[in-house]
Protein backbone atom coordinates (compact mmCIF):
# COMPACT_ATOMS: atom_id res chain seq x y z
CA UNK A 1 0.00 0.00 0.00
CA UNK A 2 1.36 3.77 -0.69
CA UNK A 3 2.67 5.93 1.88
CA UNK A 4 0.65 8.86 0.20
CA UNK A 5 -0.10 10.22 -3.20
CA UNK A 6 2.55 13.16 -4.84
CA UNK A 7 1.99 15.62 -7.11
CA UNK A 8 4.47 17.50 -9.12
CA UNK A 9 4.66 20.69 -10.85
CA UNK A 10 8.02 21.98 -12.33
CA UNK A 11 8.56 25.58 -13.75
CA UNK A 12 11.60 26.48 -15.48
CA UNK A 13 14.71 25.02 -16.94
CA UNK A 14 15.37 21.44 -18.20
CA UNK A 15 17.58 21.21 -14.57
CA UNK A 16 14.76 21.81 -12.88
CA UNK A 17 12.72 18.82 -14.48
CA UNK A 18 15.76 16.51 -14.21
CA UNK A 19 15.46 17.19 -10.52
CA UNK A 20 11.84 17.06 -10.32
CA UNK A 21 12.70 13.63 -12.10
CA UNK A 22 15.13 12.65 -9.38
CA UNK A 23 12.84 13.79 -6.44
CA UNK A 24 10.09 11.84 -7.92
CA UNK A 25 12.19 8.98 -7.88
CA UNK A 26 12.65 9.49 -4.21
CA UNK A 27 9.05 9.00 -3.55
CA UNK A 28 8.99 6.45 -5.34
CA UNK A 29 11.69 4.28 -3.42
CA UNK A 30 10.07 5.23 -0.12
CA UNK A 31 6.84 3.95 -1.07
CA UNK A 32 4.68 6.94 -2.28
CA UNK A 33 2.91 7.13 -5.36
CA UNK A 34 3.04 9.68 -7.90
CA UNK A 35 -0.28 11.05 -9.70
CA UNK A 36 -0.83 13.31 -12.04
CA UNK A 37 -3.74 15.35 -10.62
CA UNK A 38 -3.38 17.58 -7.98
CA UNK A 39 -6.62 16.85 -6.64
CA UNK A 40 -5.87 13.47 -5.62
CA UNK A 41 -2.66 14.21 -4.17
CA UNK A 42 -1.66 14.27 -0.47
CA UNK A 43 1.42 16.21 -1.00
CA UNK A 44 1.69 18.92 -3.66
CA UNK A 45 5.30 19.60 -4.66
CA UNK A 46 6.26 22.91 -7.11
CA UNK A 47 10.18 23.10 -8.24
CA UNK A 48 10.42 26.58 -7.98
CA UNK A 49 11.78 29.21 -10.88
CA UNK A 50 13.45 32.78 -10.36
CA UNK A 51 15.24 33.41 -13.74
CA UNK A 52 12.67 36.49 -14.41
CA UNK A 53 10.21 38.68 -12.00
CA UNK A 54 7.83 36.78 -14.06
CA UNK A 55 8.74 32.80 -13.36
CA UNK A 56 8.88 33.89 -9.85
CA UNK A 57 4.85 35.58 -9.94
CA UNK A 58 4.32 32.40 -11.12
CA UNK A 59 5.76 29.93 -8.95
CA UNK A 60 4.13 31.70 -6.14
CA UNK A 61 0.72 31.90 -7.97
CA UNK A 62 1.17 27.98 -8.18
CA UNK A 63 1.59 27.43 -4.38
CA UNK A 64 -0.92 29.53 -3.30
CA UNK A 65 -3.43 28.23 -6.25
CA UNK A 66 -2.47 24.11 -4.80
CA UNK A 67 -2.99 25.61 -1.33
CA UNK A 68 -6.26 26.82 -2.35
CA UNK A 69 -7.68 24.30 -4.47
CA UNK A 70 -6.29 21.05 -2.04
CA UNK A 71 -6.24 22.36 1.30
CA UNK A 72 -5.88 19.25 2.60
CA UNK A 73 -2.32 18.59 1.23
CA UNK A 74 1.07 19.18 2.57
CA UNK A 75 1.93 21.69 0.25
CA UNK A 76 5.95 22.14 -0.55
CA UNK A 77 8.43 25.07 -2.30
CA UNK A 78 11.46 23.64 -3.78
CA UNK A 79 13.91 25.40 -6.31
CA UNK A 80 15.44 28.55 -7.01
CA UNK A 81 12.60 30.80 -6.19
CA UNK A 82 12.00 29.16 -3.03
CA UNK A 83 16.03 29.76 -2.25
CA UNK A 84 15.71 33.30 -3.71
CA UNK A 85 12.50 34.15 -1.48
CA UNK A 86 12.61 36.57 1.33
CA UNK A 87 10.52 36.63 4.50
CA UNK A 88 7.78 34.35 3.53
CA UNK A 89 6.60 31.52 1.03
CA UNK A 90 3.14 30.08 0.81
CA UNK A 91 4.17 26.35 2.05
CA UNK A 92 4.23 24.46 4.22
CA UNK A 93 7.70 23.12 3.92
CA UNK A 94 10.08 25.26 2.21
CA UNK A 95 13.40 23.75 0.96
CA UNK A 96 16.09 26.16 -1.11
CA UNK A 97 18.39 24.50 -4.36
CA UNK A 98 20.74 22.87 -1.73
CA UNK A 99 18.75 20.89 0.45
CA UNK A 100 16.63 18.94 -2.00
CA UNK A 101 17.62 15.28 -0.97
CA UNK A 102 15.73 16.12 2.46
CA UNK A 103 12.95 15.87 0.44
CA UNK A 104 11.13 13.13 1.75
CA UNK A 105 12.34 13.23 5.40
CA UNK A 106 11.16 16.72 5.92
CA UNK A 107 7.66 15.99 4.48
CA UNK A 108 7.51 12.81 6.83
CA UNK A 109 8.59 15.04 9.66
CA UNK A 110 6.04 17.17 8.69
CA UNK A 111 3.08 14.93 8.71
CA UNK A 112 4.34 13.27 11.44
CA UNK A 113 4.17 16.59 13.20
CA UNK A 114 1.48 17.96 11.36
CA UNK A 115 -1.84 17.16 14.25
CA UNK A 116 -0.02 19.48 16.67
CA UNK A 117 -0.54 22.44 14.16
CA UNK A 118 -4.09 24.06 13.51
CA UNK A 119 -4.15 25.76 11.05
CA UNK A 120 -1.80 26.10 7.55
CA UNK A 121 0.08 29.20 7.11
CA UNK A 122 2.85 31.21 5.45
CA UNK A 123 6.04 30.03 6.85
CA UNK A 124 9.41 32.02 7.03
CA UNK A 125 12.14 30.92 4.28
CA UNK A 126 14.25 28.32 6.58
CA UNK A 127 18.33 28.72 7.03
CA UNK A 128 19.01 27.59 4.03
CA UNK A 129 22.70 25.53 4.00
CA UNK A 130 25.18 27.36 1.51
CA UNK A 131 27.84 24.65 0.95
CA UNK A 132 28.29 24.43 -2.49
CA UNK A 133 28.70 21.04 -2.81
CA UNK A 134 26.97 19.04 -5.73
CA UNK A 135 24.25 17.22 -3.96
CA UNK A 136 23.83 14.03 -5.89
CA UNK A 137 20.40 11.94 -6.58
CA UNK A 138 21.97 8.96 -7.90
CA UNK A 139 21.27 7.33 -10.67
CA UNK A 140 18.31 9.48 -12.55
CA UNK A 141 16.40 8.69 -15.32
CA UNK A 142 15.03 12.04 -16.75
CA UNK A 143 13.61 11.43 -20.24
CA UNK A 144 12.85 13.79 -22.97
CA UNK A 145 11.39 11.77 -25.69
CA UNK A 146 13.60 8.84 -26.51
CA UNK A 147 16.38 11.14 -25.37
CA UNK A 148 17.71 11.18 -21.46
CA UNK A 149 19.07 14.15 -19.57
CA UNK A 150 22.37 13.77 -17.70
CA UNK A 151 23.27 16.47 -15.03
CA UNK A 152 26.68 16.98 -14.20
CA UNK A 153 27.24 19.95 -12.40
CA UNK A 154 25.13 22.91 -10.52
CA UNK A 155 25.85 26.20 -10.15
CA UNK A 156 27.55 29.19 -11.82
CA UNK A 157 30.30 31.30 -11.02
CA UNK A 158 30.13 33.56 -13.45
CA UNK A 159 27.69 36.72 -12.31
CA UNK A 160 26.14 37.78 -15.14
CA UNK A 161 24.37 41.04 -14.62
CA UNK A 162 21.00 39.93 -16.05
CA UNK A 163 21.00 36.61 -13.59
CA UNK A 164 20.27 35.78 -10.71
CA UNK A 165 21.31 31.98 -11.10
CA UNK A 166 25.13 32.02 -9.14
CA UNK A 167 22.93 33.85 -5.92
CA UNK A 168 20.04 30.98 -6.43
CA UNK A 169 22.10 27.99 -7.11
CA UNK A 170 25.39 28.77 -5.68
CA UNK A 171 28.40 28.12 -6.89
CA UNK A 172 29.83 25.57 -9.35
CA UNK A 173 29.31 22.29 -7.84
CA UNK A 174 30.62 19.42 -9.79
CA UNK A 175 29.21 15.76 -9.71
CA UNK A 176 31.41 13.00 -9.34
CA UNK A 177 32.39 11.05 -12.19
CA UNK A 178 31.88 7.86 -10.86
CA UNK A 179 28.38 8.81 -10.28
CA UNK A 180 27.86 10.69 -13.93
CA UNK A 181 29.30 7.09 -15.28
CA UNK A 182 26.78 5.01 -13.24
CA UNK A 183 24.71 7.11 -14.16
CA UNK A 184 25.30 6.72 -17.87
CA UNK A 185 25.35 2.95 -17.48
CA UNK A 186 22.04 2.87 -16.25
CA UNK A 187 20.52 4.68 -18.99
CA UNK A 188 22.45 2.82 -21.85
CA UNK A 189 20.83 -0.32 -19.83
CA UNK A 190 17.90 1.09 -20.13
CA UNK A 191 18.13 1.55 -23.89
CA UNK A 192 18.41 5.02 -24.02
CA UNK A 193 20.82 5.76 -26.94
CA UNK A 194 21.22 9.49 -26.55
CA UNK A 195 22.20 11.31 -23.85
CA UNK A 196 22.31 15.27 -23.24
CA UNK A 197 24.47 16.26 -20.96
CA UNK A 198 23.51 19.05 -19.07
CA UNK A 199 23.84 21.72 -16.12
CA UNK A 200 23.79 25.35 -14.94
CA UNK A 201 27.11 25.78 -16.56
CA UNK A 202 28.86 22.60 -18.19
CA UNK A 203 31.95 24.21 -19.13
CA UNK A 204 32.42 24.66 -15.64
CA UNK A 205 32.53 21.43 -14.24
CA UNK A 206 35.73 20.43 -12.55
CA UNK A 207 36.03 24.01 -11.79
CA UNK A 208 35.07 23.85 -7.80
CA UNK A 209 38.05 20.90 -8.08
CA UNK A 210 40.86 23.36 -9.42
CA UNK A 211 40.21 21.50 -12.50
CA UNK A 212 40.18 23.15 -15.55
CA UNK A 213 37.67 21.92 -19.09
CA UNK A 214 40.03 18.83 -19.75
CA UNK A 215 37.59 17.62 -16.51
CA UNK A 216 34.49 18.04 -19.11
CA UNK A 217 36.22 16.00 -21.46
CA UNK A 218 37.03 13.83 -19.41
CA UNK A 219 33.38 12.76 -18.50
CA UNK A 220 32.14 12.78 -22.40
CA UNK A 221 35.25 10.33 -22.80
CA UNK A 222 33.58 8.13 -19.87
CA UNK A 223 30.35 8.42 -21.64
CA UNK A 224 31.62 7.78 -24.99
CA UNK A 225 33.36 4.64 -23.45
CA UNK A 226 29.68 2.71 -22.46
CA UNK A 227 28.50 0.48 -24.77
CA UNK A 228 24.94 1.45 -26.48
CA UNK A 229 25.34 4.87 -26.21
CA UNK A 230 25.30 6.52 -29.67
CA UNK A 231 24.92 9.98 -29.40
CA UNK A 232 26.11 12.17 -26.62
CA UNK A 233 24.62 16.17 -27.49
CA UNK A 234 26.05 18.58 -25.55
CA UNK A 235 24.27 21.08 -23.46
CA UNK A 236 24.84 24.94 -23.31
CA UNK A 237 28.22 26.10 -23.74
CA UNK A 238 30.09 29.00 -22.61
CA UNK A 239 32.64 30.65 -25.78
CA UNK A 240 35.23 31.52 -23.39
CA UNK A 241 35.52 28.13 -21.55
CA UNK A 242 36.00 26.13 -24.65
CA UNK A 243 39.75 25.93 -25.66
CA UNK A 244 41.47 24.29 -29.05
CA UNK A 245 42.42 21.50 -27.09
CA UNK A 246 38.73 20.36 -25.82
CA UNK A 247 37.02 21.31 -29.59
CA UNK A 248 40.11 18.76 -31.10
CA UNK A 249 38.95 15.73 -28.39
CA UNK A 250 35.08 16.17 -28.90
CA UNK A 251 35.52 15.82 -32.29
CA UNK A 252 37.71 12.84 -31.37
CA UNK A 253 34.45 11.62 -30.21
CA UNK A 254 32.61 9.04 -32.76
CA UNK A 255 29.34 9.86 -30.88
CA UNK A 256 29.52 13.76 -30.18
CA UNK A 257 26.55 15.07 -32.07
CA UNK A 258 27.45 17.75 -34.20
CA UNK A 259 24.89 20.23 -33.19
CA UNK A 260 26.22 22.74 -30.18
CA UNK A 261 24.40 25.65 -28.30
CA UNK A 262 26.89 28.10 -27.57
CA UNK A 263 25.67 30.92 -25.75
CA UNK A 264 25.90 34.32 -27.33
CA UNK A 265 23.46 36.75 -25.20
CA UNK A 266 23.97 39.68 -27.32
CA UNK A 267 26.36 40.23 -31.07
CA UNK A 268 27.04 43.61 -29.64
CA UNK A 269 30.74 44.25 -27.49
CA UNK A 270 29.20 47.24 -25.69
CA UNK A 271 26.19 45.16 -24.57
CA UNK A 272 28.08 42.16 -23.71
CA UNK A 273 30.16 44.39 -21.99
CA UNK A 274 27.24 45.72 -19.61
CA UNK A 275 26.41 41.83 -19.35
CA UNK A 276 29.75 40.95 -18.05
CA UNK A 277 30.52 37.97 -20.52
CA UNK A 278 33.62 37.24 -20.49
CA UNK A 279 33.92 37.50 -24.54
CA UNK A 280 33.56 39.34 -27.47
CA UNK A 281 32.03 38.57 -30.61
CA UNK A 282 35.60 38.51 -32.60
CA UNK A 283 36.20 35.50 -29.74
CA UNK A 284 32.67 33.68 -30.38
CA UNK A 285 33.11 33.99 -33.74
CA UNK A 286 37.28 32.28 -33.21
CA UNK A 287 35.09 29.65 -31.18
CA UNK A 288 32.44 28.85 -34.02
CA UNK A 289 35.65 28.36 -36.54
CA UNK A 290 37.44 25.56 -34.31
CA UNK A 291 34.51 23.93 -33.99
CA UNK A 292 33.27 23.85 -37.71
CA UNK A 293 36.39 22.47 -38.28
CA UNK A 294 35.57 19.73 -36.68
CA UNK A 295 32.39 19.08 -37.51
CA UNK A 296 31.75 21.32 -41.19
CA UNK A 297 27.96 20.04 -40.92
CA UNK A 298 26.55 21.34 -37.44
CA UNK A 299 24.04 23.13 -36.37
CA UNK A 300 24.82 26.36 -34.55
CA UNK A 301 22.29 27.54 -32.04
CA UNK A 302 22.28 30.10 -29.28
CA UNK A 303 20.28 32.33 -26.90
CA UNK A 304 19.96 36.17 -27.57
CA UNK A 305 18.36 38.47 -25.06
CA UNK A 306 16.28 41.11 -26.80
CA UNK A 307 16.10 44.89 -25.26
CA UNK A 308 19.20 44.16 -22.36
CA UNK A 309 19.08 47.39 -20.77
CA UNK A 310 20.44 50.19 -22.43
CA UNK A 311 20.55 48.40 -25.73
CA UNK A 312 20.26 51.07 -28.80
CA UNK A 313 19.01 50.61 -32.21
CA UNK A 314 22.92 50.40 -33.53
CA UNK A 315 23.60 47.64 -30.71
CA UNK A 316 20.74 45.75 -31.84
CA UNK A 317 21.66 46.09 -35.61
CA UNK A 318 25.03 44.63 -34.78
CA UNK A 319 23.74 41.47 -33.28
CA UNK A 320 21.54 40.89 -35.87
CA UNK A 321 24.47 41.12 -38.53
CA UNK A 322 26.53 39.11 -36.89
CA UNK A 323 23.92 36.28 -36.19
CA UNK A 324 24.09 36.34 -40.32
CA UNK A 325 27.51 37.06 -40.39
CA UNK A 326 28.50 34.02 -37.70
CA UNK A 327 25.72 31.59 -39.88
CA UNK A 328 23.65 30.92 -36.67
CA UNK A 329 21.39 28.34 -37.28
CA UNK A 330 18.98 28.89 -34.81
CA UNK A 331 18.70 31.58 -32.08
CA UNK A 332 16.32 31.63 -28.96
CA UNK A 333 15.45 34.79 -28.47
CA UNK A 334 14.23 36.17 -25.04
CA UNK A 335 12.50 39.55 -24.79
CA UNK A 336 14.84 41.06 -21.35
CA UNK A 337 12.72 40.64 -18.70
CA UNK A 338 13.79 42.32 -15.20
CA UNK A 339 14.91 40.32 -12.26
CA UNK A 340 15.30 41.97 -8.61
CA UNK A 341 18.18 41.68 -7.24
CA UNK A 342 20.70 41.84 -10.25
CA UNK A 343 22.73 44.58 -11.16
CA UNK A 344 20.95 44.93 -15.16
CA UNK A 345 17.92 45.72 -12.63
CA UNK A 346 18.95 48.96 -11.73
CA UNK A 347 20.21 50.23 -15.42
CA UNK A 348 18.20 52.24 -18.04
CA UNK A 349 15.80 50.45 -19.46
CA UNK A 350 14.54 50.04 -23.25
CA UNK A 351 11.02 50.89 -24.42
CA UNK A 352 8.77 48.08 -24.22
CA UNK A 353 7.38 48.73 -27.90
CA UNK A 354 11.35 48.70 -29.66
CA UNK A 355 11.93 45.59 -27.56
CA UNK A 356 9.26 44.11 -28.96
CA UNK A 357 9.71 45.10 -32.57
CA UNK A 358 13.51 43.94 -32.34
CA UNK A 359 12.28 40.29 -30.63
CA UNK A 360 9.87 40.22 -33.69
CA UNK A 361 13.17 40.78 -36.18
CA UNK A 362 15.22 38.71 -34.48
CA UNK A 363 13.21 35.65 -34.16
CA UNK A 364 12.22 35.99 -37.93
CA UNK A 365 15.56 36.06 -38.96
CA UNK A 366 15.98 32.74 -36.62
CA UNK A 367 13.60 31.11 -38.46
CA UNK A 368 14.71 32.04 -42.20
CA UNK A 369 18.11 30.45 -40.68
CA UNK A 370 16.68 27.33 -39.56
CA UNK A 371 14.52 27.14 -42.70
CA UNK A 372 17.82 27.49 -44.48
CA UNK A 373 20.03 24.89 -42.96
CA UNK A 374 16.83 22.14 -42.92
CA UNK A 375 17.01 22.66 -46.92
CA UNK A 376 20.86 22.34 -46.63
CA UNK A 377 20.15 18.57 -45.74
CA UNK A 378 18.26 17.87 -48.45
CA UNK A 379 19.42 14.93 -50.77
CA UNK A 380 21.38 13.99 -47.69
CA UNK A 381 21.35 10.77 -45.90
CA UNK A 382 20.72 11.39 -41.70
CA UNK A 383 20.69 8.98 -38.87
CA UNK A 384 17.04 9.64 -36.82
CA UNK A 385 16.55 8.57 -33.23
CA UNK A 386 12.89 7.48 -33.05
CA UNK A 387 10.75 9.05 -31.23
CA UNK A 388 6.78 8.34 -31.58
CA UNK A 389 4.77 7.72 -34.59
CA UNK A 390 1.89 9.59 -35.98
CA UNK A 391 -1.20 8.66 -38.31
CA UNK A 392 -2.94 10.93 -40.58
CA UNK A 393 -6.18 11.88 -41.78
CA UNK A 394 -5.38 9.88 -45.48
CA UNK A 395 -4.44 6.73 -43.64
CA UNK A 396 -0.17 7.18 -43.70
CA UNK A 397 1.19 6.84 -40.75
CA UNK A 398 4.67 8.44 -40.14
CA UNK A 399 7.77 8.02 -37.54
CA UNK A 400 9.83 10.76 -36.24
CA UNK A 401 12.55 11.94 -34.40
CA UNK A 402 15.83 14.01 -34.58
CA UNK A 403 18.91 13.67 -36.64
CA UNK A 404 22.33 14.22 -35.00
CA UNK A 405 22.21 17.90 -35.92
CA UNK A 406 19.19 18.56 -34.25
CA UNK A 407 16.74 18.55 -37.36
CA UNK A 408 13.22 17.10 -36.53
CA UNK A 409 12.34 14.60 -39.52
CA UNK A 410 9.08 12.70 -40.45
CA UNK A 411 10.03 9.22 -42.19
CA UNK A 412 7.07 7.42 -43.93
CA UNK A 413 6.67 3.83 -42.86
CA UNK A 414 4.72 1.22 -44.98
CA UNK A 415 6.45 -1.92 -44.01
CA UNK A 416 7.60 -2.91 -40.39
CA UNK A 417 8.10 -0.19 -38.05
CA UNK A 418 11.43 0.33 -36.29
CA UNK A 419 11.26 0.12 -32.69
CA UNK A 420 10.88 3.56 -30.99
CA UNK A 421 14.05 4.66 -29.14
CA UNK A 422 16.06 3.02 -32.61
CA UNK A 423 18.45 4.86 -34.63
CA UNK A 424 17.24 4.53 -38.19
CA UNK A 425 18.80 5.94 -41.71
CA UNK A 426 16.90 7.93 -43.69
CA UNK A 427 17.59 10.25 -46.90
CA UNK A 428 15.96 13.88 -46.70
CA UNK A 429 13.23 14.41 -49.41
CA UNK A 430 12.01 17.93 -48.96
CA UNK A 431 11.37 20.24 -46.34
CA UNK A 432 8.56 20.83 -44.28
CA UNK A 433 8.32 24.23 -42.31
CA UNK A 434 11.57 24.03 -40.03
CA UNK A 435 11.68 20.06 -40.03
CA UNK A 436 12.20 17.30 -43.24
CA UNK A 437 10.34 14.81 -44.81
CA UNK A 438 12.50 11.82 -45.61
CA UNK A 439 12.24 8.01 -46.57
CA UNK A 440 13.39 5.19 -44.64
CA UNK A 441 16.56 3.52 -46.47
S1 LIG B 1 26.92 32.03 -17.26
FE1 LIG B 1 25.87 33.96 -16.75
S2 LIG B 1 23.81 33.61 -17.56
FE2 LIG B 1 24.73 31.59 -17.39
S3 LIG B 1 24.08 30.85 -15.35
FE3 LIG B 1 26.10 31.83 -15.14
S4 LIG B 1 25.62 33.94 -14.52
FE4 LIG B 1 23.74 33.06 -15.38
Amino acid sequence: MSKGKVYFYTLGCRVNQYETDAARELFISAGYEIVSDHQDADICIVNTCTVTGEADRKSRQHLRGLARLNPDAVIVAMGCASEMADGTVDADIVLGTRDKKELVNRVEAFLAQRNALTHKSSHSRPELTKTDVYHDFGTVVSPEGSRAFLKIQDGCNHFCTYCIIPFARGRVASRPRESIKEEVEQLAAAGFREVIVSGIEVCSYGADRGEGIEAFLGVLNDAADVPGIERIRLGSLEPSSLTEDFIEGIGRIRQMCPHFHLSLQSGSDTVLKRMNRKYDTALYMEKTELLRKQFPTMKLTTDIICGFPGETQEEFDETYEFVRKCGIDKVHVFPYSVRQGTRAASMKQVDGVAKKERTERLRKLSDEQEALYARKQLGKTHEVLVEQYLDYGDGSRYGTGYTREYVKAFFKVEGDEPEVGSIVEVEALEPYSLCLICKLI
